[in-house]
């Protein structure tokens, strides 16, 4: 059976003013992602993750941030839409493995809600979605709180 994998990688400034969204779910926290759509780094990297696999370009070429139509729209929507380019490629997700990297919030308590919430939008099981959660250890951008980034690894097999 063909395999094919494929690595994402996103990250997002941490502003005042804005909702937190990793996952697609809502985190209670006093800044949010900082982004042209809702600034969901973790579903962009899964969108660019299943992109790289099919090598079919990434998130910038599918979803312009200068088309209007993206403004403020919910990345579970963008995600959605490489899912169908998935299936219309042939090709079914087998898993999908991530990890997020915040110095603040903690995101443990949030973690499982996230893989669930990844699962539905993929339409797979959950237990085939990963979500680790860590801090950058006080270091760099995202150590000082000033950002949050995501790392996203997908694997496809090709469809009989
Ligand atoms: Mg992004």
């Amino acid at each position: 059976m063909k395999s094919r994998i494929g690595i994402g990688y996103d990250i997002h400034r941490l502003v005042e003013g804005r909702k937190l969204f990793l996952g697609g779910v809502e985190i209670p926290f006093i800044k949010g992602l900082l982004g042209h759509s809702d600034g969901d780094a973790l579903l962009h990297s899964i969108c660019d993750a299943l992109l790289g696999a099919l090598s079919a370009g990434d998130i910038g070429s599918h979803f312009p941030d200068t088309d209007p139509k993206y403004q403020g729209v919910s990345s579970a929507i963008l995600l959605e839409k490489v899912v169908e380019l998935v299936k219309m490629r042939k090709f079914s997700i087998n898993n999908i493995d991530t990890v997020v990297i915040a110095q603040e919030p903690i995101l443990a308590p949030f973690k499982e809600k996230i893989a669930q919430n990844v699962a539905q939008i993929l339409n797979i099981s959950k237990d085939c979605v990963s979500v680790k959660a860590k801090t950058n250890e006080g270091l760099g951008e995202v150590g000082e709180k000033l950002a949050i980034a995501c790392y996203a690894v997908a694997a496809l097999e090709a469809e009989e």
